[in-house]
């Protein structure tokens, strides 16, 4: 096959993308100390630091799609080498050449779907409020006191459908008064973004930016936290400030302020799995835990690996779309650590952990043994 590798390219958008920063790494290697990868096969973002510092990045290479994005690197990095954009730096080249190797080719037809429909499954756009048929949920309208955005994955995918379900019961019961945008709602991006196309990040972006404007909207309710992530902390690249809210911090202020109450007991061990994009991208670790430790008859224990330590699910960074070899998956060690935990329930908020795990728990053979729920639908059983 003939070599596209642009090295000049590579150095420019490795210079736009963080100045110097590959260049300040000493090759320490605590990156790959951290790097879940290396708990299941070999990776080294150290090795593609030093690379990528003399342009002779192979992108033709299924390496520079691995990250994850978890954040676990840059935590411990000494020289603030700034690993998760300068890695997406990469990949941009790799989608303006057009090269994907062989368990990335997925993201072609990801890219097909968000810009023909607005969402990486290319499903019908005019569907995209299907999954709240027979519910009591309003378009939303403008003096609403809040806009519940589900985003992909809880409006199309059917396990995670009863996210979305679950959510609306909850807001009913608690007599919030919201609605949906249906159609009009977009892709937030996130993903496609960390995926390396940027051209299709800001136009989904922008789409979303000018709905939420023309519909009055204010305040924005979340299920997924790269939908928060992106929001909060990439829409204001555009000169717009929304407010955002995850769903783990608004029940818990339900809940604080009396609006949210539950009926029933839950008698079941209980740990946590906290979302990459929640956790160490946006420090929220003690909302979704004060929801559940409220829950009356919940017995509630921690992983190992928790809060800023917790371990990725694998589906951040668009691993959600790629394929991921069986024995190097990391949802598979995750159910382990549940498991070895006597869990009979590993709860999340993330519909990219849910699907990960879900996956792992049935490939696993370990259906029987333990549930992956969202807490939502554990509240929902209890009001
Ligand atoms: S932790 Fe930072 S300085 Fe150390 S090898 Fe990794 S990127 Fe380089
Ligand atoms: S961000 Fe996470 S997955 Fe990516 S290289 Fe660092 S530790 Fe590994």
């Amino acid at each position: 096959m003939e070599t596209v590798t642009p090295y000049k390219e590579i150095i420019d958008v490795i210079k736009a993308s963080g100045g110097e920063a590959f260049k300040r790494c000493f090759q320490c290697g605590l990156c790959d100390a951290v790097c879940p990868w290396n708990r299941v096969r070999t990776f080294s973002m150290r090795k593609l630091v030093r690379e990528a510092t003399f342009g002779l990045t192979d992108i033709e290479s299924e390496d520079i799609w691995l990250c994850t994005t978890c954040g676990r690197c840059p935590q411990q990095c000494p020289r603030d080498v700034k690993q998760i954009e300068s890695g997406v730096a990469l990949r941009r080249i790799a989608t303006e050449y057009g090269v994907f190797p062989a368990p990335v080719k997925t993201i072609r037809t990801i890219s097909a779907g968000l810009v023909g429909q607005g969402n990486p499954f290319g499903e019908d756009r005019e569907k995209r409020a299907a999954w709240a048929e027979g519910l009591s949920v309003k378009p939303f309208t403008e003096g609403m006191e809040i806009l519940y955005f589900p985003g992909c994955y809880l409006s199309y995918d059917p396990r995670l459908k009863k996210v979305a379900r679950a959510t609306a019961n909850i807001l009913n019961s608690a007599g919030v008064d919201f609605g949906i945008l249906g159609p009009k709602e977009n892709c937030c991006g996130e993903s496609i973004r960390k995926a390396g196309d940027e051209e299709l990040f800001k136009r989904l972006a922008k789409e979303n930016i000018k709905t939420f404007i023309d519909n009055g909207v204010k305040k924005i309710l979340v299920s997924s936290p790269h939908c928060y992530h992106t929001f909060k902390n990439e829409y204001p690249e555009f000169r717009v400030n929304f407010e955002v809210v995850h769903i783990s911090q608004y029940l818990f202020e339900l809940m604080n302020e009396g609006r949210l109450q539950l009926k029933k007991d839950y008698r079941k061990k209980v740990t946590y799995h906290d979302p990459c994009y929640l956790g160490r991208h946006n420090g929220i670790y003690d909302e979704p835990r004060g929801v559940l430790k409220k829950i009356p008859g919940l017995e509630f224990n921690e992983m190992v690996e928790s809060r800023s330590d917790s371990l990725c699910c694998g589906g951040g960074g668009g691993r959600v779309w790629m394929e991921t070899q069986k024995g190097e998956r990391f949802s598979d060690l995750r159910i382990e650590q549940a498991l070895g935990l006597g869990a009979d329930v590993l709860a999340t908020s993330c519909p990219y952990c849910i699907t990960m795990l879900e996956d792992s728990r049935i490939t696993m053979d370990a259906a029987e043994k333990i549930e992956v729920k969202d807490i939502t639908e554990i509240i929902q059983e209890l009001i």
